[in-house]
């Protein structure tokens, strides 16, 4: 199993978990741009957003219920907070599994670079 966040859902590869249920995984990401950076994650390989579609709402809906819960878990609820998918090469997507970064606890510029 050649992909990252496969051999991190399966535990292979070890990472700061702090949340998981069959459908979703979430960890610290190893070089954090902010004081909270999580990454939510899909467990099923999906290769990116461009992929998905309506017959993947439930899953997208998940997910962003546990970025919610995650950022009130970690006290950036308040303050705010950015959810990220990068989508290819242009965007910066580095893993080609589908994730979502969850940053906060400092305030961001915008546009993003
Ligand atoms: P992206 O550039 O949007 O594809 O995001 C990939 C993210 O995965 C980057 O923010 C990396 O720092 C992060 N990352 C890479 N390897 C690991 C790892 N082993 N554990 C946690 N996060 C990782
Ligand atoms: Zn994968």
């Amino acid at each position: 199993m050649a992909c990252l966040f496969c051999r991190i859902v399966s535990g292979e590869i070890p990472a700061q978990v702090v949340y998981r249920d069959p459908e979703v995984i979430a960890f610290r990401d190893i070089n954090p741009q902010a004081p909270v950076h999580l990454l939510i994650v899909p467990t099923r390989h999906v290769e990116s957003i461009s992929e998905v579609g309506s017959a993947d709402a439930p899953l997208l809906g998940q997910t962003i219920e546990v970025a919610n819960d995650l950022a009130r878990q970690e006290g950036i609820a308040e303050s705010g907070y950015r959810i990220v998918i990068n989508c290819g090469p242009n965007a910066g997507q580095t893993v080609a599994h589908l994730h979502f970064h969850l940053l906060g606890g400092r305030p961001m510029s915008w546009p993003p670079g």
